[in-house]
């Protein structure tokens, strides 16, 4: 059966077939087809045409659609998991993982539907403005184009979905080509809502004709999660547009001196062989790089070693798979051919550092000269790199000698270098205690430099789908 896509609300199939094969061993997952033309045009008229309708829609109305959308997920979690990784290859441990994350990022959306509202600002601070007021607003920037990526296929759509119907934007939303299924799942849920027909859509295309939509004037803003050079290359195409770009990264984690008892290198190591490795490394936020102060660094990098060794490599149904296959097998070459120039250049491999076609072996590397991209660009797979350091100071200036800046995590007790981290590292967020990889949805997320722009986490993407007015009142 082909799955249906879904244009303004409604289901609908073109003739360009799309199969859907699951990275493990190539087996159909799925079909659907890409959006034609005429239904393309159909969804961005309808969203164009929803928009002041769609704003002015009641916020409990907005809020129980969401809710409702939160509550099927909930209860069809098992299936949506399994989906995901029948599309994704991602290991179904980690996909239940993301629709519990779905699961609260709409009902989140609902929450914040529901006290949206903007500010009151006084004015009689300057005497110009005796007996003034300003009542600060918020009103949608118009119809969103949402780009999501495969590797969060569920959730990071819901990213792009929740905060607009939670402002009241309509939203044309285009899943990644690899991982569709799971984005039309979610549009069968929308379907159940009584949201206006008008305000969504999700359209499977291919990346040229996503590339043209980038253009439509009819959708103002673009938000865009992806990697750096699709992400750029939106923003020099319209660069009048806004456009929010979510981007990549290679965060690193930091080890200070005071997080030394067996107890403390043990947790840290577990973290940092679980989340360099989990969902093969495909993560954004996925540990790259770890910077370990002389004093433990021989200690941790045993513990990272041994802990890797223990992880779940294997079939992504299984239950106890913590690592699986990459997204397809070129993507495990890329990864192959990256550690192989690093070994060319003098690193050591710890463990791992083979591939069997999609898979790629959890992988721990040191001594890994600069300029090798297994440090510098974004491995997107299951790749750390453990280095030595002298001191914090020098840890945190090996954190910022990258283009990207999406999050570090710092493992210390002491409040005050938690502090001086936030203060000296140039990333969106970081996480003192543990890897950069934690990320609640509620909370503001996203990079500096290459990483992008703007932020996602619901409330900060419906500041960002939304632009302030100002009644300035007079004469009270
Ligand atoms: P990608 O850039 O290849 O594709 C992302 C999306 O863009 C897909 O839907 C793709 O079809 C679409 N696309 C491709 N070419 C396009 C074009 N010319 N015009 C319009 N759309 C086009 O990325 P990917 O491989 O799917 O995802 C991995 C990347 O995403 C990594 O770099 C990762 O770090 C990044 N990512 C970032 C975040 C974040 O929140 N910062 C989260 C997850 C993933």
């Amino acid at each position: 059966m082909t799955t249906p896509y879904w244009v303004a609300g409604s289901p609908s199939t073109g003739e360009d077939r799309v199969e859907v094969r699951t990275p493990h061993d190539g087996a159909l997952a799925g079909v659907t087809s890409n959006a034609t033309a005429a239904d393309v045009e159909r969804a961005v008229a309808a969203a164009h045409a929803a928009t002041g309708g769609f704003a002015a829609l009641p916020a409990h109305a907005r809020a129980a659609a969401l809710d409702h959308v939160s509550r099927r997920l909930a209860e069809r979690a098992d299936e949506v998991a399994s989906l995901i990784t029948a599309e994704s290859g991602k290991p179904v441990k980690w996909s239940r993982v993301e629709v519990a994350r779905a699961v609260s990022t709409f009902r989140w959306a609902a929450e914040e539907a529901r006290r949206f509202s903007g500010e009151l600002q006084r004015l009689d601070t300057d005497p110009a403005a005796n007996g003034r007021l300003a009542l600060v607003r918020r009103a949608p920037r118009g119809p969103v184009l949402g780009i999501a990526p495969f590797n969060f296929p569920l959730n990071l759509v819901a990213h792009k979905v929740a905060p607009a119907l939670a402002v009241g934007a309509p939203i044309v939303v285009k899943p990644a080509p690899t991982t569709p299924l799971v984005a039309l799942l979610l549009g069968s849920l929308l379907a159940e809502t009584d949201l206006p027909a008008g305000s969504w859509s999700v359209l499977p295309l291919p990346n040229e004709a996503a590339g043209r939509l980038t253009e439509d004037p009819r959708l103002p803003v673009v938000s865009f999660t992806g990697s750096g050079p699709v992400g750029y290359s939106i923003l020099d195409r319209v660069p009048r547009k806004h456009v929010v770009l979510e981007l990549g990264g290679n965060a690193a984690a930091v080890v200070c001196p005071d997080w030394a008892d067996a107890a403390d290198l043990d947790f840290a190591a577990s973290r940092i062989a679980t989340f360099a490795m989990y969902q093969g490394g495909q993560s954004c936020i996925s540990v790259q790089r770890v910077y370990a102060h002389a004093d433990v660094h021989e200690a941790l990098a045993g513990a990272v070693v041994a802990r890797v060794r223990e992880l779940g490599t294997g079939v992504p149904t299984d239950p106890a798979t913590d690592v699986g296959p990459l997204i397809d097998e070129a993507a495990a070459a890329r990864v192959e051919s990256w550690v192989a120039e690093a070994v060319a250049a003098g690193a050591r491999v710890l463990t791992g550092g083979t591939r069997t076609g999609a898979y790629y072996a959890p992988t721990v590397l040191a001594d890994v000269p600069r300029g090798c991209r297994v440090v510098d660009e974004e491995v997107f797979g299951p790749v750390v790199v453990l280095e030595r350091v002298r001191d914090v100071d020098e840890a945190f200036d090996r954190v910022n000698d990258s283009r990207f800046g999406l999050q570090a995590g710092v493992f210390t007790h002491d409040v005050r270098l938690a502090f001086r981290a936030s203060t000296r590292l140039a990333v969106g967020g970081v996480v003192v205690g543990d890897v950069p990889s934690f990320r609640a949805d509620q909370m503001p997320y996203g990079g500096v430099k290459e990483s992008g722009t703007g932020r996602e986490g619901v409330r900060a993407a419906m500041d960002d789908l939304t632009e302030q007015r100002v009644l300035v009142l007079t004469g009270l």
